[in-house]
């Protein structure tokens, strides 16, 4: 199969970290037969420096001729006084409603090992792998709003609206139900049907369209109840399905809970192609120093290999390199315990690709 993809590295640690996901990309297509074209292009702070545009209209052009996209992460320091139109994120932003990405899909597993990275009781958080389906392009970051009123005499008032249709939650809802048909078939729909119209028809909705599906197990919480149960049992969850600013906040505090940005993949899918991109930010206080950790992108690369180019055994392939490295004791500096040595990013994607080429005849023989 031919593997087509358009990088993006953007700014920070996004260059080293995507350099290391693309390197563990070939050592994959290599070892089972791909072939792999890789363009990279400019986003955020980089594109603006290089053509006052965070998303040149070369970058969509590539973006929209290839089978997925693998960013690294956008923005800085050096960027925040600028107009927010030419904000490195207003590049981002426009990149996922350009490519029509409604499904933001982010796991949160809680590596064998590594318990002791979470904030809460190895007991407690040991077994986690949780998948959060989000509706990314809906609800009240996309409503009608305004401000009325005058700050002299401080009347002024401000209106968000969280608006969604039949069709927007169902299309969300087909994706998180066929998800939770290749995992442990459980969904956990989060709304606040009490209190809002919108979590009200939500709820109706996803309830309709689960009788499509009647091998997986469909429950309701509200999102308050839901902020609870994540941190009090977290391995009880299997695929969250919720609106945007709900998924917004739940899937941080999911990440928190596993306790390792540098370790967590994203994907947004579900338009003309799908973005793949780690959770982190661009982490201006390490970039250029080599220490980044770049699993949080090799695992967004092994996402866009199942979710774009449906290759399950590949991304598996990826999945269990990265475990196996961390079971062997390797570290980069933000995951490694005080006096413990740490390897750099380089290292790191050439231990994970080196896994994945010695487990190579095993896997191909399955
Ligand atoms: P951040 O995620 O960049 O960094 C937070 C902390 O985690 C820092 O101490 C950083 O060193 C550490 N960290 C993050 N990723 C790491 C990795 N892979 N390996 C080791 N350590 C890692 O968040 P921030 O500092 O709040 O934001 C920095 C910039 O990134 C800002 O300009 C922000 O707007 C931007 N940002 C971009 C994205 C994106 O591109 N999707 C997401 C979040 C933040």
């Amino acid at each position: 199969m031919l593997i087509k993809i358009t990088t993006l590295p953007g700014d920070g640690i996004g260059p080293e970290v995507t350099e290391q996901a693309v390197y563990v990309l070939r050592a994959v297509a290599e070892g089972f037969g791909h072939e792999i074209k890789v363009t990279e292009k400019n986003v955020g702070g980089a594109a603006l420096v290089a053509s006052n545009d965070p998303l040149p209209a070369d970058t969509i052009e590539s973006c929209l001729a290839s089978g997925a996209v693998l960013l690294g992460a956008v923005g800085g320091p050096a960027f925040d006084r600028y107009p927010a139109n030419l904000r490195p994120e207003a590049g981002l932003l426009k990149l996922r409603k350009t490519l029509g990405v409604f499904a933001n899909l982010r796991p949160a597993v809680c590596i064998p090992g590594l318990e002791s990275l979470s904030p809460l009781r190895a007991e407690i958080v040991r077994g986690t792998d949780m998948m959060i389906v989000r509706e990314l392009l809906g609800g009240v970051y996309f409503g009608e709003r305004s401000t009325t009123g005058d700050a002299s005499d401080r009347s002024r008032r401000a209106v968000d609206s969280m608006a969604y249709s039949e069709p927007e939650i169902e299309r969300i809802a087909r994706i998180a139900f066929e998800l939770a048909g290749k995992r442990r078939k459980k969904i956990v729909s989060v709304d606040k049907a009490n209190v809002l119209d919108s979590s009200r028809l939500w709820r109706d909705v996803v309830t309709r369209v689960a009788k499509d599906f009647p091998e997986i197990q469909l429950s309701h919480m509200y999102v308050d109840s839901a902020a609870m149960a994540l941190v009090s049992r977290p391995a009880d969850f299997d695929v969250i399905l919720t609106e945007n600013m709900f998924g917004d906040i739940l899937s941080d505090q999911a990440g928190a809970v596993v306790g390792s940005l540098g370790l967590l993949p994203s994907a947004s899918v579900g338009g003309k192609v799908g973005l793949y991109e780690p959770i982190h930010g661009s982490a201006p206080d390490i970039a250029g120093k080599g220490i980044a950790n770049p699993l949080g992108a090799i695992l967004s690369a092994a996402m866009l290999l199942r979710h774009s180019f449906l290759l399950e055994a590949e991304a598996a392939a990826i999945e269990s390199a990265v475990k196996e490295v961390l079971a062997a004791g390797h570290r980069t500096k933000d995951l490694a315990a005080k006096g413990q040595g740490a390897v750099a990013t380089k290292e790191m994607g050439e231990l994970v690709a080196s896994r994945i080429r010695s487990a190579k005849p095993a896997l191909q023989q399955k």
